[in-house]
C-alpha cells in the first residue's frame, strides 16, 4: 500500500490529532486570563476527547486493514481495501471504502 492510500485511510486520525493540538495551543492562552478562565474550564477536556477518538479510530482502521490483507470482513470490490461500517442514508444499505472512498452496495460484499 502506498503512502497516499495510507493518508486516505487515516485522515480522520490525522485531522483529530491536529485539531486537538491546535485546541491545546488555544486553550493554554485562555487559561491565563481571568476573563476567559471559565471558558477554559468548560473546554479543557476537548483535546482529550479528540485524542481518544484518534486512538480508537486509528486502532479500528489498523484492525480493518490487517483483516482486509488476510481477506476477512467486507472488502472493496474496486481496490480490495477494507470497507467501513454499514450506512443506510442517503442510499440503500452500503459501505464506504476506507482507502478509495467509493461506496459499495450491499450486494457487492455479501
Ligand atoms: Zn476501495
Amino acid at each position: 500500500m502506498d503512502g497516499f492510500k495510507m493518508i486516505r485511510a487515516y485522515w480522520p486520525v490525522i485531522a483529530a490529532t491536529a485539531l486537538s493540538f491546535l485546541a491545546m495551543i488555544v486553550l493554554v492562552s485562555l487559561r491565563d486570563s481571568t476573563f476567559t478562565a471559565g471558558i477554559f474550564d468548560v473546554l479543557r477536556f476537548g483535546p482529550l476527547v479528540g485524542m481518544g477518538f484518534a486512538l480508537l479510530y486509528g486502532g479500528w482502521v489498523t484492525y480493518r486493514l490487517v483483516q482486509a490483507e488476510r481477506g476477512d470482513g467486507p472488502i472493496c470490490p474496486r481496490c480490495g481495501g477494507p470497507l467501513g461500517v454499514e450506512k443506510y442514508e442517503p442510499y440503500s444499505p452500503h459501505r464506504t471504502c476506507l482507502i478509495c472512498g467509493t461506496h459499495a452496495n450491499e450486494r457487492h460484499y455479501r
